[in-house]
């Protein structure tokens, strides 16, 4: 039996290895060598985090795991001929896996902007560009971001990393005694962005922003990015140094040119077992999939892991014909420990309840262990918390 888990992100790696603590021979097959950490790469552009720490490598992954990992890109996803077509060779496949994320929506003129949301090596031009800014001392720096506006259910939404960064480059800028010479602006097309982490969390945000003199602007749809400003729908505008937007999300071309069942914003229809409606023989796991829209279901790093856990047990449960099932559905709930620098809010929205904890000092380091315990307990250096 031929199982491919497409993807090296939260989700394939986590199914590569799940499946093979059933048992199961696998083969992981991403464009890049190594897993990366986007929760704690929000830190590379203040210096706070060295780029090779946010990495895991895939190779040494696998050894530990005993899985295969191919570096080869995917260009074509042969669904109709389980097959998968890559800028090297051809895989074909009994069973497949998918977890190659998501791409974003475009606007005009967003080449003008940088994502921490984006290819790895974004987060290093960031650096790049915050750095040449402080050496000049002073400016508009602009933090934002948008939604699909094909997407009703707002789960392609990224706010949580914006106000990280948000809040990391006022710290940043503050410990250089630069602050009060820096104009920092929180854009947004929404009027309440924000909202999704629930509305106690959101009426906290607030006390944030004014916590760290950030200007806000929300509400306006954008209509382009220039080099050296944001134009708004009303052709009003705002002056830009800097510009960091992370854009909404996207179904990937790859996926788009399938015929994979998808929704209006091209990710892949699921059922509750994380399984392809009517593939038997494909899981679509993580930011690649249509996940269910509840308010408090979005996108994250820990609900990928989730999906690779439920379909991969469905998986298995499946091929030794046991009745027994799990449904990600239930476990859908947004978890973030909102890190600000100097401190971090701890959200948690579900079902039944809504927290926000402010915590000063401690959530950051908080955070900071998470992300070292992630690395140690991926590699099998320590024992690994369930849900962790
Ligand atoms: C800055 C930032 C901060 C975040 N903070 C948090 C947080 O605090 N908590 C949280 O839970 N979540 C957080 N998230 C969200 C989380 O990182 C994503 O939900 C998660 O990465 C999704 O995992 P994935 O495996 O579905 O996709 P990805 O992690 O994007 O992985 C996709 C994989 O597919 C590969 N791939 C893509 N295209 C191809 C191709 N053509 N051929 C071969 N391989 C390909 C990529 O190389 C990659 O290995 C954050 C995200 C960002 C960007």
């Amino acid at each position: 039996m031929t199982i491919l888990v497409l993807g090296g992100g939260f989700a394939g790696v986590e199914a590569a290895i799940k499946l093979r603590k059933y048992g199961y021979e696998v083969t992981l097959i991403s464009d890049r060598d190594y897993m990366f950490i986007y929760p704690i790469s929000i830190w590379i552009p203040v210096n706070g985090l060295h780029f090779d720490d946010a990495k895991l490598n895939l190779f040494e992954l696998g050894k530990k795991h005993g899985f295969k990992v191919i570096i080869e890109k995917i260009t074509k996803i042969d669904n109709e001929n389980q097959q998968i077509i890559t800028d090297k060779s051809t895989h074909k496949y009994d069973y497949l896996f998918i977890g190659l994320g998501m791409s974003k929506v475009y606007i005009k003129g967003m080449e003008h902007t940088h994502s921490i949301c984006g290819k790895p090596n974004e987060a290093l031009t960031i650096k790049d560009k915050l750095e040449n800014l402080v050496v000049k001392g002073s400016g508009n720096i602009n933090i934002g971001f948008g939604g699909n506006p094909k997407d009703p259910t707002s789960t392609t939404v990224r706010g949580g990393p914006a106000f990280e960064l948000l809040f990391n480059v006022s710290h940043y800028l503050h410990k250089k005694g630069l602050r009060d010479k820096f104009n920092l602006t929180f854009f947004a097309p929404m009027l309440e962005p924000g909202k999704r982490m629930g509305e106690k969390a959101y009426k906290n945000m607030g006390a944030f922003f004014k916590r760290f003199h950030v200007n806000t602007h929300f509400g306006k749809k954008i209509k382009e990015f220039k080099d050296n400003a944001i134009v708004f729908a009303d052709d009003s505008q705002l002056e830009s140094d800097l510009t960091l937007y992370i854009a909404g999300g996207d179904g990937m071309d790859l996926i788009k040119n399938t015929s994979l069942p998808q929704n209006e914003t091209g990710f892949v229809k699921i059922n509750e077992l994380c399984r392809v409606e009517n593939e038997d023989n494909i899981y679509v796991i993580g930011d690649a999939a249509a996940i269910r829209n509840h308010p408090w279901a979005a996108k994250q790093g820990h609900i990928a892991e989730v999906m690779a856990d439920v379909s991969t047990y469905n998986f298995h449960n499946t091929i030794i014909h046991s009745g027994k099932r799990k449904s990600y559905w239930e476990k859908l709930h947004i978890i973030c420990v909102m890190d600000s620098g100097d401190g971090a809010a701890f959200v948690i929205r579900t079902s039944k309840k809504e927290i926000m904890i402010p915590l000063p000092i401690v959530g950051h380091w908080l955070k900071k262990g998470w992300g070292w315990y992630f690395k140690q307990s991926k590699m099998k250096r320590m024992f690994r918390i369930p849900g962790m």
